[in-house]
C-alpha cells in the first residue's frame, strides 16, 4: 500500500443523499460534519444507526479505516466514510501510530498517553529530534464493497508542556511547521485548513464527491 491516494484517478463518484460517518469519535465526527457541509451529502453516524465498532486488526492506518467503512456500508445498506489516523513520532520508530488511541487506555485519557510519549523521548539519550506527524487514512466504501481511498498528513513538532484546550487526542502537544501554535491552541477552523484529516480530505473532494453548488 503507497498511501499516496492524491496519484490515483477515482473510479467512482459519490452521489449526494446520506452517507454514513463510520466512526464513533464525537471529536472526528464533529470535523467530518464541518468538512462535508458544503456538498450535499447528509451525514449521519455510526452511534446514530448503532452500528456496532469493529476491532481494529489492520497493520496500516488505510487498512483500519477500509475495515470500519466496508462494515459500515455492509451493515446499513448505505455508502460509509471511515477515518483512521494518528501521531506518528520519528524518534519513536513511528509510535503510537495506529495505537493512539489505544495509547490513551480504557478511559481515553490523552493527559496520560501525551505523557506516555513525552516519557519515551525523555528516556532516549541524547535528546532526540521531536518531529512527528500526523495521519488520516479515509476510506469510502459502498454496500457492493467497492472502495475508494486517501491518506493525508500534517508534519510538525512535539512541544512540552502540552498547549490549548480547543482540540482532542494529541492536539495540545503537536505544533505544526511553520505555525507558533499548537493544534490545542488554534482556532478549530485554522486548524481545519491545514490538518492531515484536512489534507485527505482535499483528496476525497477533488476524486469523488459531488462538485460543490456553493
Ligand atoms: P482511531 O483513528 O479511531 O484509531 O484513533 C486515532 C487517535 O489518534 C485518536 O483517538 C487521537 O488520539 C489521535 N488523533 C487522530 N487525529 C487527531 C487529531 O486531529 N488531533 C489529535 N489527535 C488525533
Amino acid at each position: 500500500m503507497s498511501g499516496e491516494g492524491s496519484g490515483r484517478q477515482a473510479i467512482r463518484r459519490l452521489a449526494p443523499g446520506r452517507l454514513v460517518i463510520a466512526s464513533h469519535n464525537a471529536g472526528k465526527v464533529r470535523e467530518i460534519r464541518e468538512l462535508l457541509g458544503p456538498y450535499g451529502i447528509e451525514p449521519v453516524s455510526a452511534a446514530e444507526l448503532e452500528l456496532p465498532e469493529p476491532e481494529e486488526t489492520g497493520t496500516t492506518f488505510v487498512a483500519n479505516a477500509e475495515l470500519k467503512a466496508m462494515q459500515a456500508a455492509d451493515l446499513s445498506g448505505l455508502p460509509a466514510l471511515a477515518d483512521d489516523s494518528g501521531l506518528c513520532v520519528d524518534a519513536l520508530g513511528g509510535e503510537p501510530g495506529i495505537f493512539s488511541a489505544r495509547w490513551a487506555g480504557p478511559g481515553k485519557n490523552f493527559d496520560t498517553a501525551m505523557r506516555l510519549v513525552e516519557d519515551r523521548l525523555a528516556a532516549i539519550d541524547p535528546a532526540p529530534a521531536r518531529d512527528a506527524h500526523f495521519v488520516c487514512a479515509l476510506a469510502l466504501a459502498w454496500p457492493d464493497g467497492h472502495v475508494e481511498w486517501f491518506e493525508g498528513r500534517v508534519e510538525g513538532r512535539l512541544v512540552w508542556p502540552p498547549r490549548g484546550d480547543n482540540g482532542f487526542g494529541y492536539d495540545a502537544m503537536f505544533q505544526p511547521h511553520g505555525h507558533e501554535l499548537t493544534f490545542g491552541e488554534m482556532d478549530p477552523a485554522e486548524k481545519h485548513g491545514m490538518s492531515h484529516r484536512a489534507d485527505a480530505f482535499r483528496q476525497l473532494v477533488e476524486n469523488v464527491l459531488p462538485v460543490s453548488d456553493q
